[in-house]
């Protein structure tokens, strides 16, 4: 039987080790951290639970694959249940339930101008036809060599997607009103790019919140990263926590022998780093810079990195009845708070998004109690490397006080009885992402589609990669489909 080892239990781990294990592979995770999901983390502290990591569940069909493609119902693992209206939005009009039906969304737009809604149903249809040309061209499907990308065919699908213009771009041509932009635009974020500079491709985002709905996992996010890894270990397969790679080791420069952990080799047929990609290559991949192909310490290095988050989670020892599932606060001025962080500013106005789990779900708190998480996104290290103990004081004080005022969470301050913050070192630290770049790579257009790194090396022939810095990206639907997709270059290959 074939042995394959997997750097990391993150989602895109779990899922490459799912399908392989399924299929005959003998597959072995190995995980610097205690537990599963990598950024899809947990805090379990004084009676409060707090998800740290992603929140906001999209595409649950691509949620359940990995349970009904290795013949299990999924229900029996893990249960979703639609959140709708999905999130209220805060700008400087005012509160927007935001919702994805159709009626409400109508409502909405109708109240500004009808041809408001005209221009949203017009971008609606324009940015569905590209989903469904990127789905089926270039989101599921993976890319080895130039052969796979400069065809006819595929260029002419990716020609169709017109994606030279900024997402911010797209929506005005369509919809007129600012307040009405933002909130098709901001979804962007959740990639860590901005909608002023992203591709407009990732439009894509909030067409899918709109058209598929927004879910939660009952219990919250770490249920599916412990439901991942059932079924995994339900196959055969094998996890070794507190286990950091140190090297994979690749004698002759083409083929992986095995991986170095504490000071062992475990030998292998194959390796799949769900590490982080550009970290693996400069980190672990043990061969002179020359040898490593296209990306060479010096080109990761000037590689464009994703937004990083300031998150703080709050034990509170009250509960806020208006206060719902999701919240995003917008900065007065969106475009220059954007601008601040992709050039390193720690924003003065920041926008900032409040997850309640409290609101629906009583796991996470004591009676009359909620576990609240709030997500300022900054800039990656590369871009602001200050997180000093003052910076970060500063900073947790500034936003506690925002967030009471502005969400109008009267004496949110007195009321917190617990507190943890996550900065963009404890990204780097934790999870050994790259400049603490939450999301990965950059999805700009040099690094999406083809020219985003591969699911396989290009040169060593039984080395692959799963996970957001690669294809396709970042967000967890999107993870668990780069699992899958690498899963299946490996067993193309043995
Ligand atoms: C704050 C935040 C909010 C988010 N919100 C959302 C959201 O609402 N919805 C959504 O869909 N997505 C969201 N995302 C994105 C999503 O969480 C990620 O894209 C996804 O979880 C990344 O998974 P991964 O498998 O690529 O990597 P990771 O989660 O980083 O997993 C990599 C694993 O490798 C391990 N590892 C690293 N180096 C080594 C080593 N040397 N040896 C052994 N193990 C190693 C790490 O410990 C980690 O467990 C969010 C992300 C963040 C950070």
């Amino acid at each position: 039987m074939k042995t394959i080892s997997i750097i990391g239990a993150g989602i895109g781990g779990l899922t490459s080790a799912i399908y392989l294990q399924n299929n005959g592979y003998n597959v072995k995770i190995f995980e610097k951290n205690s537990h599963p999901g990598g950024k899809m983390d947990i805090i379990q502290e004084k009676g409060f639970k707090f998800d740290t990591g992603p929140t906001i569940v999209m595409m649950p069909d691509v949620y359940k694959k990995p349970f009904t493609d290795s013949g299990v119902n999924y229900e029996d693992y893990f249960s979703l249940e639609r959140v709708n209206p999905f999130m209220d939005v805060i700008t400087g009009e005012g509160k927007v339930a935001l919702s994805s039906d159709l009626t409400d969304l109508a409502r909405e737009f109708e109240a500004y101008d009808e041809s408001e809604m005209l221009g949203f149903l017009k971008y609606l249809t324009d940015i569905y036809g590209k989903y469904i040309n990127a789905k089926d061209n270039f989101i599921y499907k993976s890319f080895r060599g130039p052969k796979d990308f400069f065809n006819f065919k595929t260029l002419w699908h990716a020609y169709k997607l017109k994606t030279f213009s900024s997402s911010f771009e797209a929506i005005q041509k369509n919809v007129s009103n600012t307040n009405l932009q933002y909130l098709l635009s901001f979804q962007t974020l959740y990639i860590g790019i901005s909608p002023f500079s992203g591709p407009s491709i990732y439009n894509i985002i909030p067409m899918i919140e709109l058209v598929y709905g927004v879910w939660f996992i009952k219990g919250g996010m770490f249920e599916y990263a412990k439901a991942l890894e059932k079924r995994f270990l339900e196959l055969g397969g094998e996890v070794i926590y507190n286990s950091e790679v140190t090297k994979i080791v690749v004698p002759q420069n083409k083929h992986v022998n095995g991986l170095l952990i504490n000071g062992n080799l475990e030998k292998s047929d194959a390796v799949i780093a769900n590490s982080d990609f550009p970290y693996t290559m400069t980190d672990l991949l043990d061969i002179s810079d020359t040898k490593k192909g296209k990306y060479s310490e010096k080109k990761v290095q000037s590689m464009d990195y994703s937004m990083s988050c300031f998150l703080l989670y709050l034990g509170v020892d009250t509960k806020y009845a208006e206060l719902n599932l999701h919240t995003i606060k917008m900065a007065n001025n969106f475009e220059k708070n954007v601008e601040d962080i992709d050039t390193g500013v720690l924003p003065e106005d920041p926008s900032f998004y409040v997850y309640n789990p409290s609101a629906i779900d009583d796991t996470f708190a004591p009676q009359d109690q909620s576990a609240l998480y709030v997500l300022v996104p900054v800039a990656n290290l590369k871009e602001n490397e200050n997180w000093s103990t003052e910076v970060v004081t500063n900073f947790s004080e500034k936003i506690i006080k925002k967030v009471e005022k502005e969400l109008g969470l009267v004496g949110l301050n007195e009321h917190i009885v617990y507190q943890s913050i996550h900065t963009p070192d404890t990204f780097k630290n934790k999870y050994n992402s790259a400049y603490g770049a939450a999301f990965g790579l950059k999805p700009t257009l040099k690094q999406s589609n083809y020219f985003r790194p591969h699911n396989k090396h290009s040169k060593i022939d039984n080395l692959y990669f799963a996970g957001a810095s690669v294809h396709p990206g970042a967000g967890v639907p999107i993870v668990v489909t780069s699992g899958e997709l690498t899963a299946k270059e490996v067993m193309r290959d043995l």
